[in-house]
């Protein structure tokens, strides 16, 4: 069967991650900009590994070059999320790519955003929150002005701060002026951690940045003992099981520690982190859990009530979006 038509929840979505590579080549093709070396000959991305991937990303964000972009963008990307069943999405956003850090232009992509997402939410029933992500590999500093994006920009829509990037860049106490200044000022934080990194980035990361929620948080299956420090805390993983099998964090779908984590009682769920570059949707991922670990309907509603749990909006709209999971 097919879990297409079920209601999700999705917590980690990387919003210019999962830009459609029509909608990138369209773009590319409007402006007279040639990146025709990041597909491959069927249309979609071509990278080698991970560092390949975050160049043939960010060559695709060459594209992305106002707000009136990230609005089409936005849009694209709730079609095809709310194509899959989805009912609500966090997405990481990056002042990094949409105006250079700077918080005035900063507020005009997000006004771009924020109405393709209410327009969105009117039409497809989807409903859509960003969390500003700063980038790791562009340094403590920019992180500190992805911070300040954040922080002046915390409402409706903007309800979090991440990081993401190139893992291994760094320790995690590195960016901790950061992510306290988002902490003050009311902001929900999650980072990436333990996608690449041992038990020991995500150990730090739990202690120095003081996250809600990581994001991939697989290798913590190396260290029992973290295991049920994370399973007792109530942290969240933001588990992308098709992201890590193609980048091989690791090993294939069987492999995969998810359903180790979760019945060490860690509160895991289920993202496509960049479904287009991963060759993978909402529905692909619920369907090869479904075939991997023999995960049935009551599984699928637990890990979308986990994560509805986990999001970070406030009650009303988790209150109106469990309506949504409770029709079905
Ligand atoms: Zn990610």
């Amino acid at each position: 069967m097919s879990y297409q038509s079920m209601p999700k929840v999705e917590l980690h979505l990387h919003l210019e991650g999962a830009a459609p590579p029509a909608f990138i080549a369209g773009l590319a093709k409007e402006k007279n900009i040639d990146i025709s070396g990041i597909f491959d000959e069927t249309g979609g991305y071509a990278f080698r590994d991970f560092e390949h991937f975050l160049s043939v990303y960010e060559a695709a964000c060459t594209t992305l070059t106002g707000p009136e972009e990230f609005y089409r963008l936005t849009k694209a990307v709730l079609e095809e999320s709310a194509s899959h069943g989805v009912v609500y999405s966090e997405t990481f956003v990056s002042p990094d790519f949409c105006g250079g850090g700077d918080v005035a232009a900063w507020r005009e992509y997000l006004a771009a955003m924020e109405m393709a997402a209410d327009e969105a939410e009117r039409d497809l029933g989807i409903t859509l929150r960003g969390v500003v992500t700063c980038i790791r590999h562009f340094g403590p500093e920019q992180a500190k002005t992805a911070a300040k994006c954040a922080v002046e920009t915390k409402g409706k829509f903007i309800t979090g701060y991440g990081m993401a990037g190139a893992e291994m860049v760094g320790r995690p106490g590195d960016y901790s002026y950061s992510f306290d200044m988002a902490r003050e000022a009311g902001l929900h934080l999650t980072c990436h951690a333990g996608e690449w990194g041992g038990p020991d980035m995500i150990a730090d990361t739990i202690r120095d940045l003081g996250v809600a929620r990581i994001g991939h948080g697989i290798n913590a299956i190396k260290d029992p003992a973290l295991v049920a420090q994370i399973a007792d805390s109530g942290i969240v993983l933001e588990v992308c099981p098709g992201s890590n099998v193609v980048l091989n964090a690791s090993g294939g779908w069987a492999d995969h520690p998810i359903k180790k984590l979760r019945d060490a009682g860690v509160n895991v769920t289920i993202s496509t982190d960049d479904p287009p570059f991963f060759h993978t949707t909402m529905t692909a991922e619920f369907n090869n859990l479904a075939e991997t670990f023999g995960w049935d309907d009551d599984d699928f509603r637990a890990l979308n009530a986990t994560a509805l749990a986990a999001a970070f909006c406030d009650d009303e709209t988790r209150a109106k979006v469990a309506r949504k999971l409770e029709a079905t």
